[in-house]
């Protein structure tokens, strides 16, 4: 990056102390016993449930409804986590609108599905609170496993083996576990540490040894470990950011949207966080709804989310694009970033072209621009897979659209290698998607090495 003065415009503390812990409070308060017994009984306990298929991990939805409803938050609790070891944190961050919530029968009469996300938690919660322990590890195999990435795809994976018999050794990069659930997920819909309460459940299990600070590609090799374990399960995550493609884009004031969360996740004290006045966004998912989102919330004045299409063509869905427009955030549609412009060495704002499709159907500017003011502009047009950990090992994987071929039981193109989340291609790149992937190929390699 390149030396420049600091932008004055980017400050600490622009909010009162109880301001951040309002803004940064749980979002979703969860339900009262009462309040989940009433949600319960809206249940229709359908057979060939639709909530059900639609949930990436098949979670038993109207069985754990149904124990709710009975007293039994235990059996609930068991239901949700022998398919999903992350239901407390699926629970919070779940795009349940498009999946479960979204495929309720109670959508179509009454246009208001059953909470099943609420209610999970409420279970979940339950267990925790009570430090129950629903786990334990099978019968030692001697089979060892290395897994490298301690995210939500290494750690469900790690788990699963446990639960077999098998010796597990996570390899982590960062120095904590959890991953995205860590670093990434919005601060507001995790608060309270609940990613390292789910760690050290899942953990606790025992037979799982961690290994943190150790990278792939730098600490360690793909080759040592097929060499020295008797499967290896990869779940990297994406640790690449996609570029805007603008001239001078390495300046300071252009920062990457998946850093500055992963920075905002570590602080304790928000009041210490430099944030910007005026921020423009570039992105149309997730990650962009939440740095425009967090970044208002921590006091800055004017947010706007540009994205190259229209609404409908936003990977963040519109409950969460009604969410960061509820929070002050201005969404424009349909125009790409141009030129940022630059005053004394600092950053002053972006020029943007306006899109449309042209008669073919491909994206294309109309020549029309318009510019807006920013002192800090983010980046969250997508992540990428850095293939290089791969190379620095003898074995190179067979990749496809830029992320790791496997087949439907995660199996790499390398004898004894699985990999699963979201470096593998066709990922969706949501949490319970990369706990499913890492319980289907733990379920593989059981069957692998006791064949
Ligand atoms: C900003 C943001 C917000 C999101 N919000 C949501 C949400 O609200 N709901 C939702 O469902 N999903 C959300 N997602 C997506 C979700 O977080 C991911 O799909 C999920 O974390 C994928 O899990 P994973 O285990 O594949 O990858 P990750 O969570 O990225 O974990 C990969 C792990 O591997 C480690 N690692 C990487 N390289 C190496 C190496 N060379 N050696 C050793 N370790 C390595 C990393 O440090 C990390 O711990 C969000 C993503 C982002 C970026
Ligand atoms: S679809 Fe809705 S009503 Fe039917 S079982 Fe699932 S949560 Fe209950």
């Amino acid at each position: 990056m390149k030396s420049r003065k600091a932008n004055s415009d980017i400050a600490a503390g622009r909010l009162e102390p109880d301001d951040y812990k309002r803004n940064f409070g749980d979002v979703a308060p969860p339900l009262t016993p009462h309040q989940a017994l009433i949600e319960t009984d809206r249940c229709y306990f359908c057979y060939d449930a639709p909530c059900v298929t639609a949930c990436p991990t098949g979670i038993d939805i109207p069985s754990f409804i149904r124990k709710i409803g009975t007293g039994n938050l235990q059996g609930s609790a068991e239901d949700i986590l022998k398919e999903n070891i992350m239901g407390a944190m699926c629970a919070r961050v779940c795009p349940t609108e498009v999946l479960c919530e979204g495929a309720c029968v109670r959508n179509k009469g009454e246009a208001k599905p059953v909470a099943i996300g609420a209610l999970q938690r409420h279970a979940t919660d339950w267990l925790f609170g009570n430090g129950i322990q629903l786990f334990k590890r099978g019968p030692v195999t001697g089979k060892r496993i290395a897994v490298v990435g301690g995210g939500p795809a290494g750690l469900s994976c790690a788990h699963r083996l446990a639960m077999f018999g098998h010796s597990v050794t996570v390899f982590e990069s960062r120095d904590k576990l959890g991953g995205l659930n860590e670093y990434g997920i919005a601060a507001y819909k995790v608060p309270d540490d609940v990613a390292q309460r789910e760690v050290r459940y899942l953990l606790d299990i025992g037979g799982i040894e961690t290994r943190l600070v150790q990278a792939l590609g730098r600490d360690v090799r793909l080759a040592t470990l097929r060499r020295d374990y008797d499967a290896v399960f990869l779940g990297l995550g994406l640790a690449g950011v996609n570029a805007l493609g603008l001239e001078d884009e390495q300046i300071e004031g252009v920062y990457d949207a998946v850093a500055y969360i992963a920075k905002l996740r570590q602080t304790r004290d928000l009041s210490t966080l430099p944030v910007g006045r005026s921020i423009v966004v570039i992105g149309g998912g997730m990650t962009a709804i939440d740095i425009a989102t967090q970044t208002r919330l921590l006091g800055a004045e004017d947010v706007t989310i540009v994205y190259r299409r229209g609404k409908e063509h936003m990977g963040a869905s519109y409950a969460e694009q009604e969410w960061a427009q509820t929070n002050g955030v201005k969404i424009k549609h349909w125009a790409k970033p141009a030129r940022l412009l630059m005053q004394n060495d600092n950053l002053k704002g972006i020029e943007f072209e306006y899109t449309r499709l042209d008669a073919k159907g491909r994206l294309a500017g109309t020549g029309e621009k318009f510019s807006l003011q920013a002192d800090m502009v983010f980046k969250a047009i997508g992540q990428t897979f850095v293939p290089a950990t791969l190379n620095g090992s003898a074995d190179v994987l067979e990749l496809s659209g830029g992320r790791i071929s496997v087949d439907e039981e995660r199996r790499t193109s390398l004898p004894m290698v699985w990999a699963g989340g979201d470096c593998v291609e066709g990922g969706k790149d949501l949490t319970v998607a990369g706990v499913q992937d890492g319980k289907v190929a733990a379920l593989s390699i059981d069957r692998t090495l006791r064949a």
